[in-house]
């Protein structure tokens, strides 16, 4: 019964067991490969994001690049210029006549904020908005300049603006002056600090310098992770960085993602499936246990009736009744593959005083513990059972005399050398053995009458011993 019972644990187990190695498998070779698919696929899109910033700050800078040249060529001015350096209009008359045609040029687009015009010198011939300090001026090399040039991002006052320095030649590409742009960069600013619905942002970087970064919330990490992969070259595993070229211009864009964020929504739809999947096979099994409990239930108790119906009560060992037919069949296999086969009967020595000494309730622990005692000394293939009130018979397949007579004394001894605790003291018994060995074709009816003989002979000579009869051939 403790076998079949553990058969069915077994049945569970291999169901629970079978079901988790199918989500592992489906797990390793199905779903891990495809989301990594689909990770590569969804990291594609960080280009895309990229190229989408890269495309508006490309844009900025190019219509900076148009205004700093528009401004600088603008021809009525470049002509009073080269009318003022061949000393035909006075500065005044210069600077009169321009202000103002730079200052609307400034009220028209409301990036620009600063123009300050040079002669070919370097020297100042007047500003509108914004006036830089010298130390900037300086830094354009107005004297060497020979096109437009970015100056980079420079702080003036509280503000930071884009300078731009550029060249004015006349026709005959002689220098006739150069002008100073200063920008708001605003712009630039605002698609730095456009992130990606917090999974990254951008940041761009001139000669290895992060010149533009966003501010507050996870971006200080991310400017970080691009300052440390600026350094070394290398990004943690939390993120991904990637750049593009400002083409004409010496500038990086930058987009620096963060991995959980960014394939969050992927990583949560895996978790929802294996957690579906998990759902379903415990439904599985569940509804599995549901279907098989009651086929379950009605082996149990079959089994339990058929063992009811074959086991002594008191011992658990077999009954008389099933011992026959074990009996039977055991004699029958051993004729017909003409094996030996030997079989135990004993009985309790002087039993009737155990029961007289210490009461019937002794008596049967005594019968239990003998019995326990045979199940432990026994091979699996043997079989035993309660002969009668304190008899015992034990059939040993494959064992010829020698082996049966050993057996015979192990239990013997075992019993013997063991007393029973009981509630009326301890109880001493011994045994009396009859062995009965048959090598082959013999009648049931014959071979328990041969080991009754022997039991009687280790009765008649004193018991607690072993005697040993071999049935001659038939
Ligand atoms: P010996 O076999 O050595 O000749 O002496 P004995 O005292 O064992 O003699 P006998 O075989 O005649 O007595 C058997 C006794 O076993 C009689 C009965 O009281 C006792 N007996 C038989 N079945 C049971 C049982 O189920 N429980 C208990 N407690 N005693 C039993
Ligand atoms: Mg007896
Ligand atoms: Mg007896």
């Amino acid at each position: 019964m403790e076998n079949f019972r553990r058969d069915i644990a077994k049945l569970y187990l291999v169901m629970v067991v079978s079901g988790l190695t199918l989500i592992l498998t489906f797990y390793l070779f199905g779903f891990r490969p495809l989301v990594d698919r689909l990770h590569e696929e969804h990291e594609e899109e960080i280009v895309h994001y990229l190229d989408g910033g890269l495309w508006l700050l490309q844009g900025m800078l190019d219509k900076h690049y148009d205004l700093a040249r528009q401004s600088a060529s603008r021809t009525a001015i470049r002509n009073r210029q080269i009318a003022y350096l061949d000393g035909k209009v006075s500065k005044e008359e210069l600077v009169a006549f321009s202000a103002p045609k730079l200052s609307d040029a400034l009220g028209a687009n409301r990036e620009a904020v600063g123009i300050s015009r040079f002669d070919p010198g370097g020297n100042l011939l007047f500003s509108v908005g914004v006036a830089l300090p010298e130390h900037i001026v300086n830094e354009c090399n107005l004297r060497e300049l020979d096109e437009i040039r970015m100056l980079g991002r420079r702080q003036v006052g509280n503000e930071e603006y884009l300078v731009y320095c550029s060249n004015i030649a006349d026709k005959g590409e002689r220098k006739v002056g150069a002008d100073i742009l200063v920008m708001d960069d605003v712009g630039i600013e605002k698609i730095v600090e456009s992130t990606l619905d917090e999974q990254g942002c951008y940041a761009i970087v001139k000669d290895g310098e992060i010149i533009y970064w966003p501010h507050g919330g996870h971006n200080v990490i991310t400017v970080d992770v691009l300052e440390t992969y600026l350094d070394s070259g290398e990004v943690d595993e939390a993120h991904i960085v990637k750049s593009r070229y400002v083409e004409g211009h010496n500038w990086q864009l930058y987009a620096v993602v963060n991995r959980d964020r960014f394939f969050a929504d992927i990583d949560r739809q895996l978790l929802i499936l294996i957690g579906i999947l998990l759902v379903v096979l415990l439904v599985v099994i569940l509804l599995s246990v549901i279907a098989l409990r009651p086929i379950i239930r009605t082996l149990l108790r079959e089994k339990e009736l058929f063992e009811l119906s074959h086991q002594d009560g008191l011992t658990g060992l077999f009954n008389h009744a099933y011992m026959q037919t074990l009996l039977d069949n055991e004699l029958e296999r051993a004729r017909r593959f003409e094996r030996p086969l030997s079989v135990l009967l004993f009985d309790l020595d002087h039993f009737k005083q155990v029961n007289d000494n210490y009461g019937h309730q002794a008596g049967d622990k005594v019968l239990r513990h003998v019995g326990e005692v045979i199940l432990s000394e026994i091979r699996q293939i043997d079989l035993a059972a309660r002969y009668g009130g304190e008899e015992f018979m034990v059939i040993l397949p494959e064992t010829d005399a020698e082996g049966a007579q050993v057996l015979a004394e192990r239990l013997r001894c075992a019993i013997s050398q063991k007393t029973v605790s009981t509630s009326a003291g301890e109880v001493h018994v011994t045994i009396s053995v009859g062995v009965a060995t048959c090598n082959s074709c013999y009648e049931k009816h014959d071979v328990i009458e041969v080991a009754d003989n022997a039991l009687y002979t280790s009765k008649a000579n004193g018991r607690n011993q072993v005697t040993r009869f071999t049935l001659e051939a038939v």
